[in-house]
């Protein structure tokens, strides 16, 4: 593990306080009364969600639209808490309260009596649409109306409603009973009194909330999508998918994105049909490597799960990058790192240019606390001014990449993100 960067412990404190602070709300705003909170959708999100409500002792409808499904994300909740209690960090008595809070309907009616409702359906535009104009229609005046989208825009959801004021975004990072981060997602409509209200509602479950504006991806997810992006390009140019990973673990992530796809499994979302191949996770899926789940995805893994990269997968990355025409080079440490990492502190650049978060130390809030950024280094943002914005522009410029105005106003300049 690297040595923290100067001053990087009193960054992370300072900025993770401020973030829960919104600048254009005047202090004492009334808050409101939030007793019974209804989710929607009992997946792999929505169950996670109730949980921290239930945690906190505070009572949750949760419906789903059939019984099957239903039943199957309380017996998920059931288990993470069975484990709680096995690993003593919740006692058996804590969890029959904690249950006991619980109300499992297939009752879309039911959330009428809910003070915030938060929808973890499908990623879907138009299912999300329908969801927000049938809750307009239900929902009890007063009640604060939340997406748990990850990528989708608020503010098409608030425009089916009558009570754009009453919407807004509770991004929350899976597991969600376990991640702090909750980015909260400001919309054009979104009421003061409702943005303030889900701010201070945040650290009564444990989360630590950061304010975004609405753009493709908020502030997280928006960066991160170019890091993919890098990280794909690097591996038809001719990289090692285990360079990729090992150089982020080396920086001290605890995964890279080829190990985080095996463990999410790379089945999701896939079309199962086995002879339409036209990415290599497709391939890789035709060929059964869906990931730790099969125990092979991009890499082998053994019964204890230590992974090998495979030769296999090689030969499919190889044939397409072929196929492409991508001309293959070998690609060093130092290349995948600037690749990976620069174009990040770019898009953030580009984030606050746009003010989509209120400051930099609120990007590296966002990091650190729902994507396993590394703490030595204080957050993208803090990490950056340590490497110096001039650094980063001729390293983007060196790598042919974007390079935002504000980003190189500021390097030209001899600011810093943090100043
Ligand atoms: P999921 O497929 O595990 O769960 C979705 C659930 O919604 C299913 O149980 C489904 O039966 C239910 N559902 C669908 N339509 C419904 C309806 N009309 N009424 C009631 N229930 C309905 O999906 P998920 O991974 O939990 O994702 C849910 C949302 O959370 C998506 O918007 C996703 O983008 C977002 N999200 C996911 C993650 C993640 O890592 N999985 C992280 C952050 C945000």
């Amino acid at each position: 593990m690297s040595q923290p960067l100067p001053g990087a412990k009193e960054h992370i404190e300072a900025a993770r306080a401020a973030a829960g602070v919104v600048d254009d709300i005047a202090p004492g705003t009334a808050l409101l009364p939030i007793e019974r909170v209804g989710v929607l959708g009992a997946g792999t999100m929505g169950g996670g969600i109730t949980m921290n409500f239930l945690t906190a002792g505070i009572p949750v409808t949760i419906v789903e639209r059939e019984q099957e499904a239903l039943d199957k994300g309380v017996a998920t909740m059931r288990r993470n808490y069975a484990n709680a209690v096995k690993r003593g960090r919740m006692s058996e008595a804590e969890v029959d309260s904690a249950m006991g809070l619980l109300t499992p309907s297939v009752a879309f009616g039911d959330l009428a009596a809910c003070d915030l409702v938060i929808e973890a359906v499908y990623e879907n535009m138009d299912l999300k649409k329908d969801i927000f104009a049938r809750l307009d229609a239900i929902a009890k005046p007063g009640a604060i109306l939340a997406s748990n989208t990850s990528y989708l825009n608020i503010d098409e959801m608030a425009a089916v409603t009558a009570r754009p004021e009453a919407v807004l975004g509770m991004h929350f990072f899976s597991p969600a009973n376990i991640m702090k981060l909750l980015e909260v997602v400001r919309g054009a409509g979104t009421g003061q009194a409702q943005l303030a209200t889900v701010m201070a509602l945040a650290p009564r479950i444990g989360k630590i909330p950061v304010v975004s504006g609405v753009c493709p991806g908020f502030i997280g997810n928006r960066m991160l999508s170019l890091r993919q992006a890098q990280a794909q390009a690097m591996l038809m140019e001719g990289a090692a998918y285990d360079d990729i990973d090992d150089v982020l673990l080396d920086f001290g992530f605890p995964m890279g994105p080829f190990q985080m796809s095996d463990l999410a499994g790379l089945d999701i979302g896939w079309h199962r049909d086995p002879a339409r191949i036209e990415t290599v996770r497709e391939a890789l899926c035709a060929a059964g490597r869906w990931g730790q789940k099969t125990g092979k995805g991009y890499y082998d893994y053994d019964e204890n799960r230590n992974r090998t990269p495979s030769a296999e997968v090689k030969a499919i990355i190889a044939d397409f990058a072929a196929k492409q025409g991508t001309a293959q080079r070998t690609i060093g440490k130092d290349e995948i790192r600037e690749r990976l990492l620069y174009p990040m502190i770019n898009e953030g650049a580009k984030i606050l240019d746009e003010k989509m978060a209120q400051r930099a130390g609120d990007i590296d809030t966002v990091w650190l606390n729902g994507y396993g950024w590394p703490a030595w280094t204080g957050g993208p943002m803090f990490w950056a001014d340590h490497v110096g914005l001039n650094e980063i522009v001729s390293g983007l410029e060196r790598r042919g990449l974007d390079v935002s105005p504000y980003l190189r106003a500021k390097a030209r300049s001899g600011g810093t993100f943090n100043d």
